[in-house]
């Protein structure tokens, strides 16, 4: 009864947070309000004073632009953190613009996804970065779990579902049942690695020079993974490798299909590696419910038809599938009591009689 008034107490005084902190995208969901922050996870940094010039957007549109001293990073690597005070820094200055919107007072709770089989090291790291930036309790939950929650697949019944979350840095493949991740693998070919398989491919076939975010702009513009009809096409700015001087191409879907084949190939067949290794019954589960793709990658143009006639089971694209972690975490903070059990187990706060 106490325990009911003192929550309600919190609930006016705190608003809670769920952060889904990617390598790629950083998005706030506030208790009560939704999602309201979703800014690119970049960081600039003037190197002289060592303070953070800008934060997401404005900071992204630096990247690859920045004079000598000034440095546009990306603080999350590969799903972890690779550079704590700047992600301290992210953190502090996006909670702070979310806090903005609620003037509350005390520290709130915060529920904070990482990819599936980070070490306890990197989860202390969040932990840590969280509580610095004045949480009163933080709590972990794996991305593909809140993504499976914030689609509301049936996590907790006795009914196994695979998702899979293509990031910028990693694309996190698990199964889900009774409100475990029963089989999962984090493997590095994802968003970053497609842009930079056609940095590579310009490259060489072109021999002309572009930058991180041209390759980006192209993938998202004319990028399928399968034949596409009418055919799309692009024109490329970029430097030319043997004169040195700009020059433009026509770039097709063909050519970035055939820039990313090999990762494509990766992925299709880490996919069907877990399905193997995924207990029987589970697999009929899979089978019989479909594949759900979250992330941004779930948008690449033809993937989830590709995944469908390699793997033969059928594949659904998750609505809004960038926003399916955020909103995860969001409902695991506004029904906390159901869904406490997905959390990751704080190794420094279990007793020995608990
Ligand atoms: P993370 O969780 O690692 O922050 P996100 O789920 O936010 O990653 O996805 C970001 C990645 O998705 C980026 O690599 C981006 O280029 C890619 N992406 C976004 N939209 C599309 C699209 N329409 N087609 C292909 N890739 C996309
Ligand atoms: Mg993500």
């Amino acid at each position: 009864m106490f325990d009911r008034y003192l929550q309600n107490i919190y609930r006016l005084i705190s608003n809670d947070i769920g952060i889904d902190l990617g390598t790629a995208n950083t998005l706030v969901y506030v208790k009560g309000h939704g999602i309201v922050i979703n800014e690119p996870s970049v960081v600039a940094v003037n190197q002289k004073t060592g303070q953070v010039v800008a934060v997401g957007v404005s900071a992204k549109a630096m990247l690859g632009r920045t004079p000598g001293h000034i440095l546009a990073v990306r603080p999350v690597v590969d799903g972890v953190i690779s550079d704590f005070e700047v992600t301290e820094e992210m953190m502090a200055y996006l909670l702070n613009s979310s806090q903005k919107q609620a003037r509350k007072f005390l520290g709130p709770r915060v529920v904070v996804g990482v990819p599936s089989g980070v070490t306890n090291v990197e989860t202390r790291a969040v932990r840590d970065v969280t509580k610095n930036t004045g949480a009163r309790e933080v709590h972990i939950v794996e991305q593909p779990m809140a993504a499976a929650i914030g689609i509301r697949l049936p996590i907790h019944e006795p009914v196994g579902s695979m998702i899979i979350d293509i990031g910028g840095g990693t694309t996190d493949i698990a199964v889900i049942s009774l409100g475990g991740v029963v089989q999962s693998k984090n493997i590095k070919v994802a968003g970053d690695r497609f842009n930079n398989d056609i940095i590579s491919y310009m490259r060489s076939e072109f021999k002309i020079l572009i930058g991180e975010k041209t390759a980006e702009n192209i993938k998202i513009a004319i990028g399928a993974v399968i034949p596409v009809s009418p055919a799309m096409e692009a024109v490329v700015k970029g430097r030319d490798l043997v004169s040195g001087l700009p020059r433009e191409v026509a770039l097709t879907d063909t050519d970035v299909r055939e820039a990313l084949a090999p990762s494509i190939d990766i992925l299709l067949e880490s996919v069907r590696e877990v399905l193997e290794i995924t207990p029987p019954e589970i697999v009929s589960d899979i089978m019989h419910r479909g594949i759900y793709l979250v992330g941004g990658g779930a948008l690449l143009r033809g993937l989830d038809e590709l995944l469908r006639e390699y793997i033969r089971i059928p594949i659904h694209i998750a609505e809004d599938p960038l926003t399916a972690v955020a909103r995860g975490t969001g409902i695991i903070l506004e029904h906390f009591d159901l869904f406490k059990d997905v959390l990751i187990k704080n190794e420094d706060e279990s007793s020995p009689d608990s």
